[in-house]
């Protein structure tokens, strides 16, 4: 493939409406392994380590001896801290600014008097959570800070991590997972370790809510289990769709889809401007930086999905109107007006703004969560947060002078329901 056919400079308004679709309907080739990741799970469930040790061996090419990796986290970072090693400073860096993000989304109980009735809200943490951090092509050292920080700010009793077998595990990740506070560290990956977080195995303890970002097969996977357990949502290969005007410098908006499509073959990078010099610009500045990069072929086939592109707009308004239907995981606006711009935009899953707030900020240190809805998610949910470890309740006390205020309306409604000892169960209180 030339270099010139893996990146267009095409017209939104040319668009076919298979192209549209290919845009606003990404499944990140998920649907493609859903019936291979329901038998993963199922063997999981039914036979528990067995089926882990068959799995790494088949597709991590791992000969697994321990599945509880614990010990061997603890000793990463005790290395780390003994060698004084600068990784570490930067994860320590990187969890705090997290954890002081996290802690203000922690919501306060209330309880508040109307009418003489006192009512309420109550936030509890959940008792065990899982959480995956992925590490089958890179090491995900910040994931395990972005799901661990939240779960123990929230006050989660036990956290539980799973992370894909290897001869030697990432050792920076080890190492991030303990210092992020996990209780537990297992070696499994992919769907197999969905499943053994969701139902647990001899090994594993099974959690009550799984969360963290993943290929597609550990994305398929939580779709599969979600109902027999809370998941936080699907976060899947990664996104970035950036709007740029002729203000944008091109070589920033090509370095941030470039660092988006090294993710994933399966990662999405949309560019979408109203100046065409712009955009002949940003096709050219990601052509130059592809070649010699680390993960090249990565790049490569993210760049040439149809999901991928750089958009010509009419106008600005077109391309608002185009992020909006897209929901990216990752928006970046790098315009002239860019709060005006995000003011009119609802599906985000994160936005970052003006020149220097690239998205690998976000995804590592300036404190915002980077687990994020992918595939148009951010049309019906947010990213993970403090909350998707706590639990709500509600809480109402009425005094008899409040419940006989309310008494003709309670009983009215319980006999049109057909409802007759409802209503009883007031009166009986007010004769
Ligand atoms: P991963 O840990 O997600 O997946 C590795 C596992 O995939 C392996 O352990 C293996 O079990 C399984 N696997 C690989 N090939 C398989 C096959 N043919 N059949 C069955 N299972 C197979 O690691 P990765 O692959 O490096 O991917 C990390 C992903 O996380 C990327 O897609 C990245 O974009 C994404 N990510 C998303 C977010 C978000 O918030 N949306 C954040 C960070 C990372």
């Amino acid at each position: 493939m030339t270099e010139e056919s893996l990146l267009d400079v095409r017209s939104i308004a040319d668009l076919s409406p298979d192209h549209r679709r290919a845009f606003f309907q990404r499944d990140a080739g998920i649907g493609a392994v859903r019936d291979d990741v329901r038998d993963i799970v199922d063997r999981v469930r039914t036979e528990g380590d067995v089926a882990i040790r068959e799995f790494a061996e088949a597709f991590d090419d791992v000969s697994v001896g321990n599945i509880d990796v614990t010990d061997a986290a603890e000793r990463a970072h005790a290395e780390f801290a003994d060698a004084d090693d600068p990784r570490l400073d930067a994860i320590r860096e990187a969890a705090a600014n997290v954890r002081a993000f996290h802690e203000q989304q922690v919501p306060e109980d209330y309880r508040e008097t109307v009418d003489g009735r006192e009512l309420g809200r109550r936030f509890r943490p959940i008792e065990r959570a899982g959480v995956y951090v992925p590490g089958g092509t890179a090491a995900y050292p910040s994931s395990a800070i972005m799901g661990i920080v939240p779960a123990r700010v929230a006050g989660v009793d036990h956290v539980a991590v799973a992370t894909p077998p290897a001869d030697e595990i990432n050792p920076v990740t080890l190492a991030a997972i303990h210092e992020a506070g996990a209780d537990a560290v297992y070696q499994v990956g992919g769907a197999q370790a969905i499943a053994a977080l969701a139902y647990g195995t001899e090994t594993v303890t099974g959690v009550q809510t799984v969360v963290g970002p993943g290929n597609r097969w550990v994305t398929a996977a939580k779709a599969e289990v979600r109902g027999d357990v809370e998941i936080d949502f699907l976060a899947g290969p990664s996104e970035i769709l950036v709007l740029a005007d002729a203000t944008a410098d091109p070589e920033y908006v090509a370095a941030d889809l470039l660092a988006q499509a090294e993710h994933d073959p399966n990662a999405s990078v949309v560019a979408v401007t109203d100046d065409e010099g712009t955009a002949a610009a940003i096709v050219d500045a990601v052509v130059d930086g592809i070649e010699g990069r680390d993960r090249e072929e990565t790049i490569r086939e993210a760049l040439a999905a149809d999901a991928s592109g750089v958009l010509l707009a009419r106008s600005m308004s077109e391309a608002v109107l185009f992020a909006e239907e897209y929901a990216a995981e990752h928006l970046s606006i790098q315009a002239d007006d860019d709060e005006a711009l995000l003011d009119r935009i609802t599906n985000v899953g994160s936005a970052f703004l003006g020149p220097y707030s690239p998205v690998a900020a976000g995804d590592y240190a300036a404190g915002p969560n980077h687990v994020l809805p992918t595939n148009g998610g951010a049309k019906r949910y947010g990213g993970l947060s403090t909350e998707t470890f706590l639990r709500s309740s509600t809480v109402q006390r009425l005094d008899r002078e409040a419940l006989a205020d309310l008494s003709d309306t309670i009983t009215t409604l319980a006999e049109a329901e057909g409802l007759e000892a409802h209503a009883e169960s007031i009166r009986r209180r007010l004769e």
